[in-house]
């Protein structure tokens, strides 16, 4: 890893919480990355840098997708897509059930929110096992709207989730 790179600034901003939010996990807290300006600014300037005129909208993932999707829109000058934990969009929305560890999880996003053809960036601070990603990539297809990219903070590659994204690109700029 190359000194000084946003790769070496992320994995100096993360903080490990064991046993959160249940034993056994890891939880990787990236809230000291974010209240470091010069560290968070770096991160949005990266992954803005690897999609400038090569989307028209970014999806973030509730809740932190929101955090980076929002800002790396705004860096971008283009639109910001939120898609939600079920429940909580106003709107008509579609639906995607995912598998958890234990159980399923619902994701949602407005059926209007996205127009056919549109060229969409997926923006979420860790990839796990990958069934949020796929939920989420799976309502922009649904949407008539391609994913163009994803990319995440943190991918935890021990845990496969990238086979669950299939052929869509994906970039994290700290695999661990
Ligand atoms: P997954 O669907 O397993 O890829 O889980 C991804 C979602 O859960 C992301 O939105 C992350 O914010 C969160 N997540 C999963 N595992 C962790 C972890 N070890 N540390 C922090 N966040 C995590």
């Amino acid at each position: 890893m190359p000194e000084g790179s946003v790769t070496e600034l992320v994995l100096s901003r993360i903080r490990d919480i064991p046993d959160f939010p249940k034993p056994g996990v890891l939880f990787k807290d990236f809230t000291p990355l974010l209240a470091d300006g010069e560290a968070f600014a770096a991160v949005i300037h990266d992954v803005a840098g690897r999609y400038a005129g090569q989307v028209d909208v970014v999806v973030g993932i509730e809740a932190r997708g929101f955090i980076i999707g929002a800002a790396v829109a705004h860096h971008l000058g283009i639109g910001f897509v939120p898609v939600r934990k079920s429940g909580k969009l106003p709107g008509p929305s579609l639906r995607e059930e995912y598998t958890l560890e234990y159980g399923s999880a619902v994701l949602e996003m407005h059926e209007s929110a996205l127009q056919p053809g549109q060229r969409v960036l997926v923006a979420d601070d860790v990839l796990a096992t990958g069934g949020t990603v796929a939920a989420t990539c799976r309502l922009v297809e649904r949407a008539g709207a391609t994913v163009t990219g994803i990319d995440v903070v943190l991918e935890l590659t021990f845990l496969g989730g990238r086979e669950k994204v299939g052929d869509r690109p994906l970039y994290a700029i700290a695999p661990l």
